[in-house]
């Protein structure tokens, strides 16, 4: 069995690497996809974690199987194509550091996934089962995510859910919405940002919107990402937020994935259903995850920025990060 698997995403990010001799710019190959970001933070607090999504049979693909392997992260969910590319992504920052995301996905592979492929294994035997909303902009990877989804929840997994909202992957808000919402129907625990949350609502408050989302949605456990705020946590019967700790950012990708993963550890280690939990392990699985999204803010890239659980566990107790 696993601890936890993920399905979605898995592409190349190209992000800025400064500017070759001639002057021209230069950009550098890095894996991508939230839901393996996630299992790399729970594979370097020593999580038994395993992959399902798609690439393409080339040279990219086989960098991002390597990527899984050196993580530690079970491969055998990893399916190849030969009629599609693997999904790329160019990251342009634009004047004052703004990110903007160009994807070249016509479709690509990650949304060739259909559910025949899915390793039955990997359904049965995991104790978290996690996914976003990437991969449900197109089919057949939308409804080989439902059904993977929905299978897992059968047999037993907690079912964790982040909807990643890209707005450049959807044909319009209105698609984007209703495939967001079919996820979280089938999600335990589910974590977005406050924009995410005023999106799904159309609320404009933190604590309105949060009460509206766990009235539509049979959600047990809403967790909403504040940047340097922390986090606000709502269950059927309670509401708090957790602090931040103080970082110096130098690069926000994969803070959010740094905190799931992190919050994903504690829900693993607790091995109760989250309804049973005190306020205090709830506060304290918060603030774990906090320190996990903020590490994560330290250092550059998105798998390389994560961090263990001695890193964590420092923060946790307001110890002082070394350089
Ligand atoms: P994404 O990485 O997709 O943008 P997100 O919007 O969920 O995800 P953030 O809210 O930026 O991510 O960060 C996730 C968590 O990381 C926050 O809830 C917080 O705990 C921590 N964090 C992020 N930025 C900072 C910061 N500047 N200082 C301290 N902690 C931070």
């Amino acid at each position: 069995t696993y601890d936890a698997v993920a399905i979605g995403e898995f592409l190349i990010d190209f992000t800025p690497g400064g500017t070759s001799p001639a002057g021209n710019p230069l950009f550098e190959r890095n894996a991508g996809g939230a839901p393996v970001n996630v299992l790399a933070a729970l594979a370097r607090l020593g999580k038994r974690t395993a992959f399902i999504g798609k690439v393409g049979n080339d040279p990219f693909g086989h960098f991002l199987q390597d990527t899984l392997r050196q993580e530690g992260i079970d491969d055998k969910g990893l399916v190849f194509t030969d009629h599609a590319h693997t999904t790329m992504a160019f990251v342009h920052l634009g004047e004052g550091g703004e990110r903007s995301f160009h994807f070249c996905r016509q479709p690509g592979a990650d949304e060739a996934l259909a559910f025949e492929e899915i390793d039955a294994s990997l359904l049965g035997g995991a104790r978290v089962f996690h996914f976003g909303s990437v991969s449900m902009t197109s089919e057949p990877s939308r409804g080989a995510t439902l059904a993977a989804v929905r299978e897992a929840k059968a047999r037993g997994a907690w079912i964790t859910y982040d909807p990643n909202w890209r707005p450049a992957l959807w044909q319009d808000n209105q698609h984007a919405k209703q495939a967001m919402e079919e996820g979280l129907k089938e999600a335990d625990v589910v974590k977005v940002s406050e924009e995410e949350l005023f999106f799904l609502t159309g609320a404009d408050g933190l604590e309105a919107g949060a009460q509206l989302l766990m009235e539509r949605f049979p959600v047990k456990l809403l967790l909403v990402t504040l940047g340097a705020e922390g986090s606000y946590y709502r269950t059927r019967t309670a509401e708090g937020r957790a602090a931040s700790y103080p970082v110096a950012p130098v690069d926000t990708t994969a803070a959010g994935d740094g905190f799931m993963g992190a919050f994903i550890y504690a829900l693993l280690e607790n091995d109760r259903p989250v309804p049973e939990w005190t306020d205090g392990e709830l506060r304290q699985a918060l603030a774990f995850a906090n320190a996990g999204g903020a590490l994560a803010t330290t250092r550059r890239g998105a798998i390389a920025s994560l961090a263990d659980h001695g890193e964590i566990e420092k923060l946790v107790k307001g110890e002082p990060i070394p350089d």
